[in-house]
């Protein structure tokens, strides 16, 4: 990234109060979301952490690895934070001036509580040369270190210096690494830290600690997804491509770990979840990892066949079986033989097709319509349902023996609103892929854009999200940036959000959506209404009833409607029916 920045040469000095982020402008990146239980910092999901509970596990840890381990462990968790602060800088200012995005860093740890960075002088060039020098403030480390320990003749704050580690390599692109020269914990008035390129120091000690190669973040993001992407390479189908297994939320790796362990087995597997989860895809992983890797995997939609044809379809036909059944033809069973079957939507099979579907699992043979012999075949079964199995079941609408037969290992696939911390890396898949793919050079999102996707329901799962992007490439501007209003048409974002203010107190509640509807109502209909000598209040309840009559009372629907959470119009309603009895102040 040096060569494509005009600087030869940075220095400290070079700093101009204009330019640089100042500590509200990086606040800015933090965002609660607590009616979903989240904190972002960007597109990073954050927690907060007590500092008495911070410092009983340093000590636990100590106590456990060793010293010196527990040193090490935190400097490669430093380190980890570094990266993702200097991407979240990088994202933030593409254009800024290097030496006053680099002092963004600094600003993000103290924003994150850590400690309060002076920097004492540092500078850098686009041959690679660093030296930095930093004194470190009330360290949160030291403090917790002295706590515990007192005063004692080992600097303490490894996860800082694995964090400065981390954010200059990153920044830089190459691997700087610092040290702490002095340290509280030692006895110095304060803490001071001072980096170079890894290969200037004398021993290496400090570097290996990290256990850095660069871009930590994306390795393990690619490991997750090397899977399919080796599918997709072998010449797999589209789903494969643009709808990688990408995640590392506990929800997700949980499906993907039960996937690993039951793939090897024979076992018939079940994948429950709604539409657009990717159950096919996860049917296409398992058959991959499978034994049956080498043969045919077949999908059928069973919802999409008529339920004329579903036999004949599924087991094949002889010729003449019936009027148009001129040449004898397998079905998919037969197809699928030596590998894997995916039946989706198995609940639209039709009673009868579910006998013979029974049979076929109990005995292992075929019987195309209209044929008197049996056919031998070696499929491994795998269905998949949106819907519940076990109302089907109570309903008559499913054979509770083929039920028993299909639900020995069920998978669960979480939705995307149970999965939101996969939100980020989903949306930085999908745009580069469809930048790709439409010939666009589309490089990030827009903040309300971001806001408005972290913060989105996602009824129709990683398909409306993959959706929403694609169109999101499609309409911004050339060599531009995605921004909320190109990729919501209709579609409205839910939830409250809150950002921090100037004088660090939350601020808002505002969701991203009101801010993109209030752009597009700023018209006509507004002024008619305020012609019209509307209050706020019947206008309020008149948009409640209005959207409650557009969805027949149903009040989940309607919330969605209004950009609300359900809760938030659960409780609008009861307050508007209580404003309306004598006697009552309205707030
Ligand atoms: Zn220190």
């Amino acid at each position: 990234m040096g060569t494509r920045r005009r600087l030869r040469c940075t220095t400290s000095d070079d700093l101009d109060a204009a330019t640089t982020p100042t500590p509200g402008d990086v606040a800015q990146s933090l965002m609660f979301s607590p009616d979903d239980g989240r904190i972002w910092l960007d597109d990073q999901r954050m927690m907060l952490l007590h500092a008495g509970a911070f410092g009983a596990l340093r000590r636990e840890l100590a106590e456990t690895l060793g010293a010196e381990a527990a040193r090490a462990l935190f400097g490669r968790v430093g380190y980890s934070s570094g990266v993702r602060d200097a991407e979240l800088v990088r994202k933030r200012w593409p254009d800024a001036d290097l030496a006053n995005t680099f002092v963004a860093g600094p600003r993000l740890h103290a924003l994150e509580g850590i400690v309060k960075v002076t920097p004492v002088r540092f500078n850098f060039d686009d041959n690679g040369s660093f030296y930095g020098e930093f004194v470190w403030h009330d360290s949160i480390e030291a403090e917790e270190h002295i706590a515990v320990h007192g005063i004692g003749t080992e600097p303490c704050c490894s996860m800082q210096v694995g964090y400065a580690s981390g954010y200059a390599s990153a920044f830089l692109g190459r691997l700087i690494a610092f040290r702490e020269v002095e340290c509280r914990a030692k006895g110095d008035d304060c803490c001071r830290c001072v980096g170079r390129p890894a290969g200037e120091w004398a021993d290496k000690d400090d570097i290996r600690c990290f256990g850095v190669e660069h871009e930590p973040r994306r390795q393990a993001v690619e490991s997750v997804s090397n899977a399919d992407l080796d599918n997709s390479k072998k010449g797999g189908r589209e789903a494969a491509a643009t709808r990688p297994m990408v995640g590392l939320s506990a929800s997700f790796l949980a499906a993907r770990a039960m996937l690993e362990r039951v793939a090897s087995t024979k076992a018939t597997v079940l994948f429950v979840g709604e539409s657009g989860v990717g159950k096919e895809l996860f049917a296409d992983a398992l058959h991959k990892q499978s034994g049956r890797a080498g043969g045919p995997f077949v999908a059928v939609n069973c919802a999409a066949i008529p339920d004329t044809l579903v036999e004949a379809e599924l087991f094949g036909v002889e010729r003449g079986a019936y009027t148009g059944a001129t040449a004898s033809r397998p079905g998919r069973f037969e197809r699928a033989s030596g590998g894997t079957l995916f039946l989706d939507e198995i609940a639209s099979l039709s009673l009868i097709a579910q006998g013979k579907f029974l049979r076929v699992l109990q005995e292992g043979t075929v019987e195309r319509v209209g044929g008197t012999r049996s056919i031998a075949v070696d499929v491994r079964v795998v269905a998949a349902t949106n819907v519940d199995l076990r109302e089907e079941v109570k309903a008559g609408r499913f054979r509770e023996d083929l039920f028993f037969r299909l639900n020995v290992c069920p998978i669960v696939l979480p939705p995307l609103r149970e999965r939101r911390s996969d939100i980020p890396l989903l949306m930085e898949h999908f745009l580069a892929h469809y930048s790709a793919m439409h010939g666009r050079a589309v490089t990030r999102f827009s903040r309300p854009a971001v806001e408005a996707l972290l913060n989105y329901d996602y009824p129709g799962n990683i398909r409306e999200l993959q959706n929403l992007v694609e169109r999101g490439v499609i309409f911004a501007p050339e060599s531009g940036v995605v921004d909320a209003v190109h990729m919501f048409r209709g579609e409205v974002a839910a939830g409250s959000s809150f950002s921090i203010g100037r004088n660090g107190a939350l601020e808002g509640g505002a969701s991203p959506h009101q801010a993109i509807k209030s752009e597009s109502s700023k018209t006509k209909p507004v002024r008619e209404i305020v012609d019209a000598g509307l209050s706020l209040n019947a206008l309020e309840r008149d948009l409640y009833a209005e959207a409650l009559a557009r969805t027949k009372g149903n009040v989940s629907a309607a919330a969605r409607l209004l950009g609300l959470t359900r809760a938030q119009l659960d409780y609008r309603l009861r307050r508007g029916s209580e404003t309306t009895k004598p006697g009552r102040a309205t707030r």
